[in-house]
C-alpha cells in the first residue's frame, strides 16, 4: 500500500506543463489541444501557478493526477504511481510495519528537467533510428494485412518500427553516447534506469521537409495496452505536415490531397494519389500553408464535425494566399479515406 495522502502532497509540486510534456500533450505556452474531444482550437488551458488544467469545452479539469488519469485512463493510485515514476519520486514498497514515502526533494523542487523537453530535435539521431528501424512482424501485419498499404509507399516514406526498446537504447548509447542520448529526449532516465520515451512496439513515421531531410518523427503504438497514447511526438517538438517532400516532386497541375492524420495519407498514397497529412492535434503553421497554396489541392474531409472544421480552417488559411482547396465527398458509409480505401480494395478483390 502507498500513503496517497503523503505522496500527493509531493506530486503537487510537479509543474503541470511538465506533466503535459510527459504525457505527450502538445501545448503552446499555457494552452493545448484537448485530448478528450476533437479539438481544432486549443481549448485546454493550464494554470501554471496553481498547477491545474481545464478544458472549457469538456468542462473537465483538475490537478496533475487527474490529468494523468484522464489522458492514460488510469485509476487515481495508478496515476500517482505513474507521476512518481516519471518524476523520480521514490515510493518504497510497504514494509509491513510503517509506511513511509521518501521523496527525492531535489528532483521535484529543483528546476524541472528542461533538458528533456526544450532541446531541439536531434535530427541526426532520428535519422539514425529511421535507417535502422526494420519492420517487425507486427508492423508488417499492421501495414500490409490490416491497412493494405502498398509496400512501395511504405518504403518511400521510410516507415520503420521499434519492437525491442532495450536493444534500441543500447544501440543509441553506443552510437551517440549516454549524455546525448538522454538529451535528445528519445531516451529517458529514472530510478530504474533508461527507458524509451515512445511506447513500444510502435511504428516510426519520419517527417521530412520539402527537400526530403528528416526533421522529426512520430510513432504509432502497435501494442494492446489501452492506457498508452496511440500517436506520440517528442514533447515540444514542432511539427509540420507529413510527407512534405512530395510537394517538390509534383507539378502545379497534379492533384495534391491533404488528409487529417497520417494513416489516411498513407491510404491516399497507396491509392495512387499524391498526399500530405496534417497530424492530429497540430496547428496549421503558416509556412506549410504558404508551401501548399500554389498547389492543386483536394481533400476528403472526415465525416464528422472535426473533419468539417479542419476543412473550413484550411480553406480559410489558404484563402489568405489567394488559394483554395477542392472538397470531395466520401461515399455513404465511409467515415474517412482509410475506410473508403479498404472498401475499394475488398470490392476489387
Ligand atoms: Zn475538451
Amino acid at each position: 500500500m502507498i500513503r496517497i495522502d503523503i505522496i500527493k502532497d509531493k506530486l503537487k509540486d510537479i509543474p503541470i506543463l511538465k506533466v503535459a510534456d510527459e504525457l505527450g500533450i502538445t501545448h503552446k505556452g499555457k494552452s493545448a489541444w484537448c485530448f478528450m474531444h476533437d479539438d481544432k482550437n486549443p481549448s485546454l488551458g493550464f494554470n501554471t501557478s496553481k498547477n491545474t488544467w481545464k478544458c472549457y469545452v469538456c468542462d473537465k479539469g483538475g490537478d496533475q493526477v487527474t490529468l494523468v488519469m484522464e489522458k492514460l485512463a488510469l485509476s487515481y493510485i495508478d496515476a500517482c504511481k505513474w507521476l512518481a515514476d516519471r518524476f523520480n519520486i521514490i515510493i518504497p514498497e510497504d514494509d509491513g510495519y510503517r509506511r513511509r514515502v521518501i521523496v527525492k526533494k531535489s528532483v521535484v523542487q529543483a528546476k524541472p528537467k528542461t533538458k528533456y523537453t526544450n532541446s531541439p530535435v536531434d535530427v541526426e539521431m532520428i535519422s539514425w533510428i529511421v535507417s535502422h528501424a526494420q519492420l517487425s512482424d507486427i508492423a508488417v501485419d499492421f501495414l500490409y494485412k490490416q491497412r493494405k498499404y502498398k509496400p512501395m509507399v511504405v518504403e518511400n516514406l521510410r516507415i520503420g518500427s521499434i519492437s525491442d526498446s532495450t536493444k534500441l537504447i543500447n544501440a543509441l548509447v553506443k552510437t551517440f553516447g549516454i549524455e546525448r542520448t538522454i538529451k535528445s529526449g528519445i531516451v529517458r532516465q529514472n530510478m530504474r534506469g533508461l527507458y524509451l520515451f515512445f511506447c513500444t512496439p510502435c511504428l516510426i513515421f519520419p517527417y521530412s521537409d520539402i527537400s526530403g531531410n528528416i526533421v522529426n518523427m512520430q510513432t504509432r503504438y502497435l501494442g494492446t495496452d489501452k492506457n498508452v497514447p496511440r500517436f506520440q511526438f517528442l514533447p515540444n517538438s514542432s511539427t509540420g505536415l507529413f510527407n512534405m517532400a512530395i510537394v517538390n516532386s509534383i507539378s502545379v497541375d497534379e492533384k495534391l490531397f491533404v488528409s487529417e492524420g497520417i494513416t489516411d495519407c498513407i491510404a491516399l498514397l497507396s491509392s495512387g494519389r499524391n498526399a500530405v497529412a496534417i497530424p492530429s492535434a497540430t496547428l496549421l503553421n503558416d509556412a506549410d500553408i504558404k508551401t501548399l497554396a500554389p498547389k492543386n489541392l483536394f481533400m476528403y474531409p472526415d465525416k464528422d464535425e472535426a473533419g468539417e472544421r479542419l476543412y473550413k480552417n484550411l480553406s480559410e488559411k489558404l484563402n489568405v494566399y489567394g488559394s483554395m482547396i477542392m472538397r470531395l465527398q466520401l461515399p455513404e458509409g465511409c467515415k474517412d479515406f482509410s475506410d473508403y480505401y479498404l472498401r475499394q480494395i475488398s470490392e476489387n478483390g
